[in-house]
């Protein structure tokens, strides 16, 4: 089929190899969900996804073997992991209905076939097959008119109150597609949040999608609409930080030009901006550390931003830097442009090496030589005494502590 033509090397290869060991063990792959809805769309690095009704467990060890890789199995959940050096990971389950006997709760599983399996999807736009054998689409909810009309769908009216976890779904996918909810899907989404729906489902599971909303590209829109739409209302309770699209879009910038950062403690931070306490991150798994980064970026910037607003020289600049956490540091830099400059070079600082070591002080050893060498570090840097002599006057500096 043509719509697996323009695939990346490393999936068309994966798709090949699974055609090729289907039909030599006679199986009757589908790829579903997501990574049909990415194929029409014609975005490109989509996971591999399978679903079959029988012969999963046949069809994951005989892949992992042509391959050269190797299986873990789910046995609770039916499913399969081949995974493989040079391939995508791919992920086999067994076609399944699912039936909600409590709203919020993990649905019953049983056996299902096909189209059982797509009907018990989020949106249209993902309960989506293709067949790997006969190259044809299932679509039982007109999933591709909904993708060509760019608009996200619910398969029926009480999808959001059997998982609310849905909500967080449908903001993050329509946001990062581009796509607009359809009206009644929006009233239905409303409805559920109003009605206390996510209140049925865990702490946990909701902080699981509000990282998934940071992940995303677009989390400065995402974070905004689900704010706005009430609905971290259920971590958060009531409260709105103003210019909340802006502040989110200005840590966003600094998160790309540094990666290393943690953007969970970040994006959290930022939406907790003036009120934050160690309940609010009840389920979240932040470490002591972090959920401590959250709160300093919360509740304590307006005050660290007044400390910096009246030093004069750098050295007590890169104090006050050095005591707050570097996520704090990248939200200060996002909201004061001034401040921008002064930590690249704080940044700067923190990398430079002095290319001299205790010993060669050939003073007596203790505390004073690591102190002489931060000092002596420091002048180099700001330009106060020349590389060259930096030796001499790194001694000078521990004698005379020594004398003290
Ligand atoms: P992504 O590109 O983020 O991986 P995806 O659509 O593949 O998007 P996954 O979370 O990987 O999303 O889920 C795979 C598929 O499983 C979805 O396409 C959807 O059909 C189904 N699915 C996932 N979560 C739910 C849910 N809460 N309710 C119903 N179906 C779901
Ligand atoms: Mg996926």
């Amino acid at each position: 089929m043509n719509l697996l033509q323009d695939l990346p090397n490393q999936q068309r290869r994966a798709i090949d190899a699974i055609r090729e060991v289907a039909a030599e063990k006679d199986c009757h792959p589908f790829l579903v969900g997501g990574p049909v809805r990415d194929l029409l769309l014609g975005r490109n690095g989509f996971d591999v996804d399978l679903a079959l009704e029988e012969g999963g467990s046949t069809l994951a060890r005989a892949l992992a073997k042509r391959l050269e890789g190797r299986v873990r199995s789910f046995p609770q959940f039916l499913t399969y992991k081949v995974v493989a050096a040079g391939y995508p990971d791919i992920d086999i389950a067994t076609t399944r209905k699912e039936r909600y006997r409590q709203p919020g709760a993990l649905p019953a599983v049983t056996a299902g076939r096909l189209k059982d399996d797509l009907l018990r999807r989020d949106f249209s736009i993902n309960a989506l097959a293709l067949d790997l054998v006969n190259d044809t689409i299932h679509d039982p909810t007109c999933g591709e008119q909904d993708i060509l009309a760019r608009r996200l769908r619910v398969l029926h009216e009480t999808s959001f109150l059997d998982d609310p976890t849905r909500v967080f779904r449908a903001i993050r996918l329509a946001t990062r597609l581009g796509f607009s909810i359809d009206p009644e899907t929006s009233d239905l989404m409303k409805s559920a949040i109003a009605s206390g729906a996510l209140s049925t489902v865990s702490r946990e599971r909701v902080w699981r999608e509000l990282s998934l909303a940071m992940d995303e590209e677009k989390a400065p829109e995402i974070l905004t609409a689900l704010c706005e739409q009430g609905a971290l209302q259920i971590l958060f309770g009531r409260r709105g930080t103003c210019d909340l699209h802006e502040r989110l879009r200005a840590v966003h910038e600094r998160l790309a030009g540094e990666p290393d950062l943690d953007r969970y403690v970040i994006y959290t931070g930022v939406l907790l901006r003036g009120d934050a306490s160690p309940v609010d991150f009840e389920g979240s798994g932040f470490s002591q550390k972090r959920a401590k980064a959250v709160v300093e970026i919360a509740n304590d910037i307006p005050r660290i931003e007044e400390s910096l607003a009246i030093v004069r020289e750098d050295r007590e600049r890169f104090r006050i830097y050095r005591e707050i956490s570097p996520e704090t540091l990248a939200v200060i830099g996002s909201e004061l442009p001034y401040e921008v400059a002064h930590i690249s070079r704080y940044h700067e600082f923190e990398n430079f090496k002095l290319p001299l070591r205790g010993n060669d002080l050939e003073v007596p050893g203790g505390p004073h030589i690591a102190i002489a060498l931060e000092q002596t570090r420091e002048a180099v840097f700001n330009g106060s005494i020349a590389l060259e002599e930096a030796r001499s006057y790194a001694r000078e500096v521990a004698r005379k502590l020594l004398e003290q």
